[in-house]
């Protein structure tokens, strides 16, 4: 350990005090300046609670963070740290996890580090302290593993394969991995006070800065070609953390000039780019900005979020085909298939949202965040055993394909062990003197230096709208901003405590209570939901129906689905390549989403699509429901819509 390492040590450890009374969730959420030892530049118009100061109540999302909680309880740890243990010449008689986990695999431990983020995001969000020893096991394993390893490396497969990236040789993505465990321990660090981890997490940081001493300018724009993940962003927030800045400088040279310059210039050159490569990458950008005020990078943030929201994004809110941009933007209409919409992709560009909502307290930033919350990320996970998505198929007969338990371990999977360890972060959010209320789940906000707990209770989407009830310790002055959405149809209204409001606002606004609260009080939002019909970007007669933020998907029938074709097997054939696993359903597309409209009719009103029922609905002789609710059949997002001839019936 040199000197300067000693000193931070000794700062931190009246970081991690705090983190443990309030922690922030660092992976998730920009951190408020007392939690770092670096100066943030950045005036938050809006900030997160700490993800322990909101509990979820029953409803879909309580339920599927607890399918997600009981499935990863299920892991062994010992399978977790396996190829860590072996890699550090240590024993170990555990049995190797399978898929992409398994012992011939490039991207093995990759999951471990999205593991140990989800213990800090579970023990947080859940209050769980068995989880939290579970993570604290699995870092003082790593801890020991590094300490074998001499240098300050830590992995579940050697050295030589970052020479192999030094050297232009083929590897999978070894700083894709690399990330995820930085990641994982800094989040074990602030979301459980684990000071092990952040020591851990140094160590990697300084074995990757002497990695990068190596290398000149030119070799490392090479080498960035590879997937790399969000290794920038970790390392500045190893930097913030630590204060060194030693950090910061590396996280600068992970910059790759050819993807960054064209958005700086407000270009779109992303056709052809590999998407779940790139998003990281402006996370990383934004956390810069947030550091450093550096204008150049909330340019880039902004841009690039603009660009692939309103250009490159489905109705669901999701974004890639076959992991890739591979149109000009704005024409996706030829970007329909089984592989669309990667699901880390949408994990990764909410976490961009955040940081940007964060900066401007815009409530347009959720209407994305719902829409892809809702129809892109709710549904990706097994309602039975914890099962993830890899891919969101978005061509018209194609079915959910799930993971298995032990032998996938996809990308996915570990965003998603994440995604779904954290739904609370977003509900609520600060600012001086202000609550913003952005999401409509059932959930208890607890705000201690404000002596206020408030209570949401609603059955949204079920129900249009939401009741908030408040318990204050003493009357509290606050400015109440209830997020109206974008969808928000005729007729929306406001009470407070029984009586109805004359105003309302604008969809895509706040409506702003400012008034003294105090136990008792309740405010009743209604928020009207109608139905309504998104064309596809460049295809105006493929379409998309919607009833307030919520795809509908067609009903086609599970007709001849085998359990084979909707899941990964648990087992690996001999002889496998990336562990026997595949992460697209198996079979082919069958049924139609068709219907025929009179001339003049306007297909985007939707009056070709009915409600029959709650959250049912039917056209042309077919079931809707939501998307997140299909399970074991085929469905259509997109129908395709025939125009009769002028003048025609
Ligand atoms: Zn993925």
């Amino acid at each position: 350990m040199n000197p300067s390492r000693r000193r931070f040590l000794g700062s931190v450890a009246a970081a991690a005090g705090a983190a443990a009374v309030a922690p922030a969730a660092l992976q998730a959420a920009p951190q408020s300046s007392a939690a770092t030892q670096m100066p943030e530049r950045v005036a938050y118009l809006a900030e997160p609670f700490p993800l322990a100061h909101v509990r979820l109540l029953d409803g879909p999302f309580l339920a599927a963070a607890q399918v997600n909680d009981a499935y990863l309880q299920s892991l062994p740890g010992e399978r977790l740290v396996h190829m860590f243990r072996i890699t550090a010449g240590l024993p170990s008689s555990a049995e190797p996890l399978g898929g992409w986990e398994a012992p011939q695999t490039e991207l093995r431990g990759h999951f471990t580090g999205h593991y140990l983020s989800s213990c800090g995001l579970r023990h947080a969000m859940l209050g769980s302290d068995a989880v939290k020893q579970q993570g604290d096991a699995i870092v003082a394993e790593l801890a020991v593993c590094q300490k074998a390893n001499r240098n300050g490396y830590i992995s579940a497969f050697p050295e030589s394969f970052f020479d192999r990236l030094a050297n232009d040789k083929q590897v999978w993505a070894p700083f894709y991995t690399l990330h995820k465990i930085m990641a994982g321990c800094l989040d074990m660090f602030t979301l459980c006070g684990n000071r092990q981890a952040l020591e851990v997490a140094a160590g990697l940081g300084d074995w990757t800065g002497h990695w990068l001493k190596g290398m000149g300018d030119d070799q490392l724009q090479r080498v960035l070609r590879t997937e790399f993940g969000g290794m920038s962003e970790s390392l500045w927030n190893l930097a913030a953390l630590t204060g060194e800045r030693g950090y910061a400088a590396g996280a600068r040279r992970f910059e790759k000039t050819s993807f960054l310059d064209p958005l700086a210039a407000h270009r779109d050159a992303l056709q052809g780019l590999h998407v779940n490569t790139h998003i990281p990458q402006v996370i990383a950008a934004a956390r810069r900005h947030e550091l450093t005020g550096d204008p150049r990078y909330r340019e880039i943030s902004h841009y690039f979020w603009h660009e692939v929201v309103g250009e490159r994004s489905y109705a669901p809110g999701g974004t890639s085909d076959g992991e890739t941009w591979n149109t000009p933007p704005g024409q996706l209409g030829k970007a329909l298939s089984r592989y669309s919409q990667e699901c880390c992709c949408g994990y990764n560009m909410l976490k961009l949202t955040r940081h940007l909502y964060t900066w401007s307290a815009d409530p347009r930033y959720f209407d994305y965040y719902e829409r892809t919350l809702w129809n892109s990320r709710l549904g990706t996970q097994h309602p039975g055993d914890g099962g993830k998505m890899y891919y969101f198929p978005l061509q018209t007969g194609w079915w959910k394909y799930f993971s298995s338990r032990t032998n996938s371990f996809w990308c996915c999977d570990g965003t998603g062990a994440e995604e779904f360890s954290k739904f609370a972060d977003s509900i609520y959010f600060r600012g001086p003197s202000a609550l913003f209320v952005n999401l409509f789940i059932p959930s208890e906000l607890r705000w201690p230096e404000q002596g206020l707990t408030v209570r949401q209770e609603t059955r949204f989407p079920a129900a249009g709208g939401t009741t908030l009830r408040f318990t204050a310790g003493r009357a509290v002055r606050l400015a109440v901003n209830l997020r109206i959405p974008s969808w928000t149809a005729a007729g929306g209204s406001v009470a407070v405590n029984g009586r109805r409001l004359e105003a309302f606002a604008n969809p895509g606004s706040y409506l702003t209570l400012d008034r003294t609260w105090q136990s008792g009080d309740v405010v009743e939002l209604t928020l009207p939901m109608a139905l309504r019909a998104e064309p596809l970007q460049g295809d105006p007669a493929q379409l998309a129906p919607m009833y307030g933020p919520l795809v509908l998907a067609a009903r086609l029938g599970g007709d001849g689905l085998t359990t084979a074709m909707q899941y990964d097997p648990d087992t690996a054939p001999a002889g496998a390549v990336n562990g026997g696993t595949q992460v697209a359903p198996r079979g082919r597309a069958q049924g139609t989403a068709e219907v025929s409209l009179p001339y003049g009719e306007e297909p985007e009103a939707a009056h070709w699509v009915k409600p029959a029922g709650e959250l049912q609905f039917a056209a042309a002789g077919t079931e809707l429901v939501p998307l997140h609710q299909i399970l074991g059949e085929r469905y259509a997002v997109y129908w395709q819509v025939h125009r009769g001839p002028r003048g025609g019936a």
